[in-house]
């Protein structure tokens, strides 16, 4: 069975970056289970994964418009400290749930001064080339419940 939209595909992964270091894997885990063409991978993974079987192996270098995007300096945000008053000891490299215009999204502490705190709303991973190394492990249509739910369920149909 090849990958296509809609069938459940295990994977294991390394992603690193252009420095050789290791961002994410799912070595000492079990492989990533999603379902293929609902944008729960980044697109350029799901365009590279497209049409593949098990036991096929990807070494892929994705770039950041197909990854988690570039980033946008305009994000990049100074706000009064006293929107952070409940946090002890805030420092940079903290990340927050912030809500924005287009909905909840992730901010990271850049730098922390008396009054004032800089806030960067990009991606950590936005400007990053993600270097994948993928191993299929296993491909099967999907169940009618996980196609109406739109995710992958556990064995007996758990979520
Ligand atoms: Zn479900």
């Amino acid at each position: 069975m090849n990958i296509e939209k809609n069938v459940v595909v295990a994977i294991d992964y390394t992603l690193s970056d252009n420095d050789g270091v290791v961002i994410d894997t799912s070595t000492g885990r079990e492989p990533l289970k999603y379902l293929h063409g609902t944008g729960a991978l980044i697109p350029g993974l799901e365009k590279e994964l497209e049409g593949k079987v098990v036991g096929d192996k990807l070494d892929v270098a994705i770039k950041p418009e197909e990854g988690y995007g570039m980033r946008n300096e305009e994000m990049l945000q100074t706000v009064p400290r006293e929107h952070f008053g409940h946090v002890p000891d805030l420092q940079a490299g903290m990340q927050f749930q912030a809500n924005s215009e287009q909905g909840p999204v992730m901010v990271t502490i850049v730098k922390v001064d008396e009054k004032q705190v800089m806030v960067d709303g990009n991606h950590p991973l936005a400007g990053v080339v993600l270097n994948f190394k993928v191993e299929v492990k296993e491909v099967r249509a999907a169940t009618e419940d996980e196609l109406s739910h739109g995710h992958v369920h556990g064995e007996g149909g758990a979520h």
